[in-house]
């Protein structure tokens, strides 16, 4: 599929990436964002300790860690999102929701 090609970034690049990560979990702008207790692709609320940091393009297709890229994920969000595809993202996202009664 044409969007699961992509040229893998520069290992430096994620390496930096994920410190700035570390970093930004820290700040006050990210407990803000785990302590509204919701995951930001299922719309569940989940306890903020069991809330984890996700790219939303990966640091490996060439995201960035910055906060337009940077947003809490419950961790079988975290989990789905690495081994699907998009368009079979986009299936579990709205199923999830669905089964939750979330407004997708
Ligand atoms: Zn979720």
């Amino acid at each position: 599929m044409m969007d699961d090609l992509f040229i893998p970034a520069d290992p430096d690049v994620v390496q930096r990436e994920r410190l700035k990560a570390k970093e930004l979990k820290r700040s006050a702008w990210w407990k803000g964002q785990v302590g509204r207790g919701v995951c930001h692709y299922c719309g569940l609320r989940v306890p903020s300790a069991e809330l984890t940091l996700d790219h939303v393009v990966p640091l490996i297709r060439g995201g960035r860690t910055t906060r337009g890229n940077c947003v809490p994920a419950c961790m079988a969000c975290n989990q789905e999102k690495r081994h699907l595809s998009s368009t079979q993202w986009q299936s579990y996202v709205e199923e999830k929701k669905r089964v939750a009664g979330v407004p997708v």
